[in-house]
């Protein structure tokens, strides 16, 4: 028998590693992106063409590169940020590990041209499948051009797993904003298919914020700034009138790197507790400053993740800080808040503060805030009790809830129109938010918006497949000024929008106009019913399981359905109950939850104890 190992080629084994850093257009501008902030430019263009699929180039006017350094920027593991292990513990730089370019070079076709300041020419270097196929001196401006042509040319199967040209466009405005936003003090301009898309002067963090995310935050912003010697925060969150149904406008930085982070953002939330309703979004753009020591950033570079040592005094810190700036700014009096006795007791907060410890920290009111009572930002005891006990009732055998399931699985009564229900019973709003039908030996109590959600769920799943829905076009057609990335969404869905009975036109840059719309959608509403289409398309958008369609369809169900809190004539009523027991699955949301729960007689006489 032959011996069977072999060493792949070096153009392989990169092409293989590459996978792990270069997945799709907008994680190839990441990396560019990075390298020309690590290279101290002022100014950075970005300039694509097909999604990024034909050509990627970023352009810069930072430190350049050295002829040698030109050549070596392309091989695996050639970095000039670290030279030690040592080193990678005080990281400052986007990237360390020397692998981007390589990544880069073994899967697209690169021309580099690159000049230092000291040097009397530039260099001019071209790769393709990890080889230098041309190299020669050029008269270049200071700083750095690279363009990557034909990503994944030559691995066939990963072009083909690249999605449409809209989606691949949405990752590259997110990557674009992410770097965009931490680097305010940076020119950046973003051109696609000859269409300048951004230009970001230099500016403050509130002017970046602005220009990316719209001026519908302009005078909306609080600010969060918060010093201490072990770490800072700084950055901007939304006044509460400004949350939003999707959590799209939220961004947390920690030593300028973008992150996502549940944890953390549970900390956000909690500091908005009680101002804005529980299934809203607050905006906020947050920058954590720590040693590196404490951070671990060698995690991989394109997961967003990231280890703290001590999460909780990070959480503790970044809620009270949130805290404190939301009571600052806020009219209504401010509430106590016990400090949450297990936060209490970590060691960072008993520790006595040194004299040179006192004096760093005192000039931050969050040490304060930690140490003594009555203050604003006090952190919250997390007590959750009062849901627990509701959790507890809903979920006990006793209270069945209207899960397929759970009611199949008890036997009696399948509560649907045509066997023991009576839609016909007598009918009672609770809360203008319930419908109450008597059952069997009992009642249900229907949920008027959950119930609604699921009628127009099936309802319009049903027009998508057969006949769009009609559309009555608009007598004064509304245009949408729409963000870039809005637009980007637009443009995805605008089809499916069409079959659904809303006509909208691309009208020049970002900019659309809605000609028509279902018959049922009142007139002058236009405009805002396609903002909250957005807003909720962007919050199923994560969800990969999910076809483009029915997105746009939980999407409208969502935003149509009736609200709790709104009164119903008994007539409303009775037609919602009917159509609701007319659907294929009535007893629960698009999402699993119920859409109506049955109570017996018989438990609710063993609750009083009967
Ligand atoms: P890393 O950023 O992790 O060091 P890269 O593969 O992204 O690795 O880049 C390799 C090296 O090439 C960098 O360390 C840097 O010295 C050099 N380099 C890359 N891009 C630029 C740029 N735009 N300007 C100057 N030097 C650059
Ligand atoms: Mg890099």
């Amino acid at each position: 028998m032959p011996d069977k190992i072999t060493l792949l080629p070096d153009n392989i084994a990169n092409q293989i590693a590459a996978g792990e850093v270069i997945q799709r257009p907008a994680s190839a501008i990441k990396e560019l992106l990075e390298n020309a902030v690590d290279a101290g430019a002022t100014e950075i263009k970005l300039i694509i063409n097909d999604a990024g699929k034909s050509l990627i180039q970023v352009i810069d006017n930072g430190s350049g590169m050295s002829e040698t350094d030109a050549r070596m920027s392309f091989e695996r593991h050639a970095t000039s940020k670290i030279k030690s292990i040592e080193d990678l513990f005080h990281i400052r730089t986007m990237g360390f590990r020397g692998e981007a370019l390589a990544s880069i070079a073994a899967v697209a076709q690169v021309e580099l041209k690159t000049k230092r300041v000291e040097d009397e020419t530039g260099i001019y270097i071209e790769v393709e499948n990890s080889a230098v196929k041309k190299q020669e001196p050029i008269a270049a401006p200071v700083g750095t051009s690279i363009a990557m042509k034909n990503l994944f040319f030559n691995v066939p199967a990963r072009r083909n797993f690249l999605k449409s040209n809209a989606a691949e466009m949405r990752h590259i405005v997110d990557e674009f904003t992410r770097v965009a936003m931490s680097f305010p003090e940076i020119l950046f301009t973003l051109t696609a298919n000859n269409q300048q898309l951004f230009h970001l002067e230099s500016g403050s963090l509130k002017q970046r914020i602005v220009q990316l995310l719209g001026n519908n935050y302009n005078a909306k912003l609080v600010t969060v700034k918060e010093e201490t010697d072990y770490m800072n925060i700084y950055g901007f969150v939304g006044k509460p009138e400004t949350a939003k149904k999707t959590r799209g406008d939220q961004y947390f930085f920690v030593n300028n790197r973008f992150i996502k982070s549940p944890y953390l953002n549970h900390a956000v939330m909690s500091a908005y507790q009680e101002m804005i309703p529980s299934d809203s979004f607050p905006m906020y753009v947050l920058f954590i400053d720590l040693d590196p020591a404490v951070v671990d950033v060698n995690v991989h570079p394109t997961k967003q993740e990231i280890k703290f040592e001590d999460e909780k005094i990070i959480y503790a810190f970044v809620q009270a800080a949130i805290k404190h700036a939301l009571a600052q700014f806020s009219v209504t009096p401010t509430l106590d808040f016990d400090l949450d006795a297990s936060i209490q007791q970590l060691s960072s907060i008993q520790q006595p503060f040194t004299e040179e410890r006192k004096s760093a920290a005192s000039s931050g009111s969050i040490f304060k805030g930690f140490t003594q009572k009555h203050q604003a930002h006090f952190i919250e005891k997390n007590d959750k009790n009062e849901l627990k006990h509701w959790r507890d009732f809903y979920e006990s055998p006793e209270t069945r809830v209207g899960s397929q399931e759970s009611i199949l699985k008890s036997g009696d009564t399948i509560p649907t129109h045509d066997t023991k229900l009576k839609t016909d019973g007598e009918l009672t709003q609770l809360l203008n938010t319930y419908i109450t039908l008597p059952s069997a030996n009992g009642f249900l109590l229907i949920h008027q918006q959950a119930a609604h959600e699921r009628v127009l769920y099936e309802q319009l799943k049903a027009a998508s497949k057969d006949k769009p829905v009609a559309t009555q076009r608009s007598m004064f057609p509304s245009t949408l000024e729409l963000t870039p990335a809005d637009a980007a969404i637009m443009q995805e869905i605008i089809e499916d929008l069409q079959q659904l009975g809303y006509t909208i036109e691309p009208f020049g840059k970002n900019t659309f106009v809605i000609q028509g719309t279902p018959a049922d959608v009142e007139a002058g509403n236009e405009k805002h019913i396609i903002d909250i289409l957005l807003e909720q398309y962007k919050h199923f958008s994560n969800e990969v399981k999910f076809s483009k369609r029915e997105k746009l369809i939980r999407s409208l169900a969502r935003q149509q359905a009736i609200k709790t809190g709104v009164r119903l004539t008994e007539r409303e009523m009775r037609q919602l109950v009917n159509d609701l027991f007319a659907c294929e699955q009535s007893n629960s949301t698009m999402d699993g939850n119920p859409t109506y729960l049955e109570f017996k007689q018989e438990q609710l006489e063993r609750m009083f104890g009967k």
